[in-house]
């Protein structure tokens, strides 16, 4: 298994990529799941990117899955007469109810419950922070503040209000309609943005059905406070730095990012580690090194995933950036220190007496592989957060677990036609036999075998076999 690497690469699709011919060479230079932002773009870019990945998927014979990240309620300004008026410090500035294009005095915002809510002396960032408008009065239909930096703004830029607790739903009508669209294109993931509560991923979880899973993007201060009950209610987690940072002081990113990662492990769910991670390679065909150091400490600590967002969106070096990232997982792999300290706490719910014999087994065995039939990814999973240091081959029958599996640390999933198999007997013929069909291990390698039946949810044997 010469191209095996633990940690997964996502990257998003966009008018840099999204083209047969780009997407086959991302996918041969490793991405494992492709990101659809319903931000950008339009129904049917996003349906053209899904038939290009199914494309590739065939041609390449290996799953890959494909994210739906719905936009959330990111709140925008309308635009400018002039797409783009300059500002200068102290001078008033209004936000109002008028859809007209704004000048350097005023702009639309089109969110009259919001301007309800808030008081004078709230802070407002624009365009990711880089303006700070401080809100003096408040009317119905508009209010005044005053620019205390920042010095321009531009059409439909975003806008935070990270000391307010909006009470706003995750998913707007624009989401519905996304989501509904995705679901009926194949999507496997589906992520929200602005989650601020368990509750928001049990609310979207009622329109998606059973076997896709959702991702929780940590992106506002109430999340964080909620992480716990996030993690427990989702299927995988975040971490999304773009706008978490504009959300709390910058110098926090850092830690929380730790944290959570730290309590996913906790919990047994898959980490994406996302935003600005070779962010100059958008124009250079080479990162800085504080960016290739940012992508190999994720690595270090555990994350699932580490994420491209415009570097391969609309980026100039889609390719080169996923090969860097690639790269830099590897090296890091290699590295005897990066299983040094896996976290052996894990909650009841995700231990399994059997999966935590097995980075044991493997040692005492020298096995090379680890493989598991699994049907609905459970065993995989469970078999990851032990973070064994050979592959876990996860055969399934299930294409939207291989797919899900995508994104699980450690594990190669490989879709398996229907067979009988009623003995631990039938399951190790038939992983001995796809091994060797794969070519996924040598004549004379060991296997650990790691399964059950599919009545119980826990695995309930693990063996060592011979190829
Ligand atoms: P976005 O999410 O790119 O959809 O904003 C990621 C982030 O905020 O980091
Ligand atoms: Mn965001």
């Amino acid at each position: 298994m010469p191209s095996f690497r633990h940690t997964k690469i996502v990257a998003t699709l966009g008018p840099s990529s999204n083209n047969p011919e780009i997407i086959h060479q991302l996918c041969c230079s490793g991405v494992n799941i492709f990101r659809l932002n319903f931000s950008h773009g339009n129904h049917e870019d996003h349906k053209h990117a899904v038939e290009n990945i199914r494309q590739a998927e065939k041609t390449l014979e290996h799953p890959i899955a494909i994210m739906l990240d719905l936009q959330g309620p990111k709140l925008r300004v309308g635009t400018f007469k002039n797409t783009v008026v300059p500002l200068h410090v102290h001078q008033k500035f209004q936000l109002d109810l008028d859809p007209t294009p704004g000048d350097n005095n005023r702009v639309y915002f089109g969110y009259p419950d919001i301007i309800k809510s808030l008081i004078p002396g709230t802070d407002i960032l624009i365009d990711d922070g880089k303006v700070l408008l401080r809100v003096d009065e408040l009317f119905n239909d508009r209010l005044t503040g005053t620019i205390l930096s920042g010095i321009e703004i531009s059409d439909r830029k975003g806008v935070n209000l990270p000391s307010v607790c909006l009470s706003i739903d995750a998913m707007t009508s624009k989401d519905t309609e996304d989501l509904s669209f995705g679901l009926a294109l194949g999507v496997d993931w589906i992520a929200i943005s602005f989650v601020q509560t368990a509750d928001d991923i049990k609310r979207a979880r009622v329109n998606v059905p059973g076997h896709i899973k959702i991702v929780a993007k940590i992106e506002k201060p109430l999340a964080i406070q909620n992480i716990d009950t996030i993690i427990e209610a989702a299927d995988g987690i975040m971490i999304a730095r773009g706008d978490l940072g504009v959300e709390v002081p910058l110098e926090l990113v850092p830690s929380i990012q730790k944290q959570i990662l730290k309590k996913c492990h906790f919990w047994g769910k898959p980490v994406i580690v996302a935003t600005q991670m070779l962010d100059s390679m958008i124009t250079a065909p080479t990162p800085t090194r504080a960016e290739v150091s940012d992508v190999a400490n994720a690595v270090y600590d555990g994350a699932d995933a580490v994420m491209l967002s415009a570097e391969s969106a609309s980026g100039q070096h889609p390719v080169k950036a996923v090969q860097m990232m690639d790269r830099i997982i590897r090296q890091v792999e290699k590295d005897p220190q990066y299983l040094e300290k896996i976290p052996s706490q894990f909650n009841e719910n995700v231990c399994s007496p059997i999966t935590s014999v097995v980075p044991q087994l493997v040692d005492r065995s020298r096995a090379s592989i680890i493989a598991t039939i699994s049907f609905s990814g459970n065993t995989a999973l469970r078999l990851s957060r032990e973070r064994p240091n050979v592959p876990i081959v996860a055969l399934t029958f299930e294409e939207h677990t291989a797919r899900y599996l995508c994104l699980v640390w450690g594990v190669y999933p490989l879709q398996i036609h229907s067979t009988n198999c009623y003995s631990v007997e039938d399951w190790q013929k038939l992983i001995r036999r796809t091994m060797l069909e794969t070519k996924l291990t040598n004549s004379n390698d060991k296997i650990i075998v790691v399964g059950g039946v599919s009545t119980i949810c826990q695995p309930s044997f693990v063996s060592v076999i011979d190829s």
